[in-house]
């Protein structure tokens, strides 16, 4: 089922799910647990990065180790979100568009730690982006989108958190 938001040159496809289960989330346990890959924090339901109180928490017995879901995710090369960008302006314009791409990420990633850039492909006029959260892949192209017009489309996967993301202008 296709429909088109009111925003021009932008297209949803399928539909949003609410806040499915996320197998990645850790199970309850540890008061305090951090990832032994990237040294994020897990402490309330709350992840966050912090290098000062990583320190205290590893040296705290009762702390739990886990793998975090952004790296779960990477080390399963399982993306939250694709986004493809093309287009003969971007051939133009790569450079600038690569730089904002990853301002987007640094920006996103102090907000929510876990929105990670996974991998940046560059093949031919098409480059692939893909991301440990859909809302990462979203906010992707919605800035891009914002920045250097073009078009934009999203297409929801049914029953799970993920999204693929294309923007182009020719
Ligand atoms: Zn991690």
């Amino acid at each position: 089922m296709a429909r088109l938001s009111h925003k021009t040159g932008v297209e949803e496809k399928g539909q949003r799910t609410a806040r499915s289960t996320d197998v990645y989330l850790p199970k309850e346990g540890k008061e305090v647990s951090w990832c032994k890959k990237c040294g994020i924090i897990y402490r309330q339901k709350r992840w966050f990065m912090d290098p000062t109180e990583l320190e205290q928490v590893k040296a705290d017995p009762a702390a739990g180790t886990l793998v975090c879901p952004a790296c779960q995710r990477m080390r399963d090369n399982v993306p939250g979100g694709v986004v493809t960008f093309s287009g003969d302006y971007l051939k133009k314009h790569e450079e600038e568009v690569l730089e904002l791409i990853k301002n987007i990420e640094a920006k996103s990633r102090a907000k929510n730690p876990l929105g990670r850039i996974m991998e940046i492909r560059q093949e031919g006029s098409e480059l692939t982006v893909s991301t440990t959260e859909d809302k990462l892949a979203q906010k992707l192209g919605r800035d891009i989108f914002r920045s250097h017009k073009g078009d934009l489309h999203f297409k929801w996967s049914e029953g799970e958190n993920f999204v693929r993301v294309e923007w182009k202008r020719d």
